[in-house]
């Protein structure tokens, strides 16, 4: 479980986030939308921990992770990370690119279960392959694979498909979806298209200018959006 309360951030003198408060309940899927530049990144980038908390408060099942004092390295987070541009080890093999979050396990094991995770998105026969033998979306799938094999109690992806041409990003969604209801793991997702979000989500936050604006059911943003920006946000899905 999640708690992020009272969120404030600031770089420099550019306020970037004001007041953000989100909770999320086991194995919920949270999809943060909203223009660029509302500061959706920024607030994934502080529940990964890769930002220090300047005002308020984040936690994990019960445990403060971070405020104005504490600081838990990303490392000792328990978060699983999947960002636009893949990041996959390009010297590395894909099993032992799955395998890299395993570490401190014993070597069998940690082979087992990528090979495991690389099964689950459909990749085990390529396992000894380098990613760049491999297409745009099935490198995502094993960055997916890798963010989720050491079973991350927080999920955060920041619009994982947006480098991806249509019909990909349609079909990776879906198995993306399947995936972490699967993993019943709680992730936060970032994406700037509202009809992903809608796909995706079983809670949306709508942000603008550092605040979320509205948050709900996907149903409840598309039929009763609070402000004429929501209307106008969700009017454009189908
Ligand atoms: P996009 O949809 O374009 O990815 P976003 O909602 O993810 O936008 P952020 O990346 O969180 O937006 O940025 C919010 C604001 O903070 C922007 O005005 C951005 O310029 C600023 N910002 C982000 N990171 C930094 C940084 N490291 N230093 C200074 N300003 C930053
Ligand atoms: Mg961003």
């Amino acid at each position: 479980r999640l708690a992020a309360d009272g969120l404030w951030h600031s770089f420099g003198d550019a306020g970037v986030l004001r007041d953000v408060s989100l909770s999320l309940a086991p194995g919920e899927i949270l999809c943060l939308v909203g223009p660029s530049g509302c500061g959706k990144s920024t607030l994934l980038r502080l529940l990964a921990g890769l930002e220090q908390v300047q005002r308020g408060s984040i936690a994990l099942d019960g445990e403060v992770i971070a405020d104005a004092r504490r600081h838990v390295l990303p490392e000792k987070r328990g978060v699983g990370m999947v960002f636009q541009d893949f990041a996959l080890f390009p010297h590395l093999s894909l099993v032992d690119n799955v395998a890299f979050g395993l570490a401190g396990r014993p070597a069998a094991q940690r082979r087992a279960r990528a090979l495991e995770m690389l099964a689950r998105v459909g990749l085990a026969e390529r396992a000894q392959d380098a990613p760049h033998a491999l297409s745009g979306g099935q490198q995502q799938r094993v960055a997916l694979a890798r963010a989720l094999a050491p079973q991350p109690r927080l999920m955060l992806l920041d619009e994982p498909f947006s480098n991806l041409d249509v019909r990909l990003r349609h079909h990776l969604r879906a198995e993306t979806r399947h995936l972490l209801k699967e993993g019943g793991v709680a992730s936060v997702m970032v994406t700037h298209d509202p009809d992903e979000a809608m796909f995706m989500a079983d809670r949306i936050a709508l942000m603008r200018a550092g605040r979320i604006l509205q948050a709900g059911s996907p149903a409840e943003l598309y039929r009763q959006p609070a402000t004429p920006f929501a209307a106008e946000f969700f009017g454009e899905v189908n």
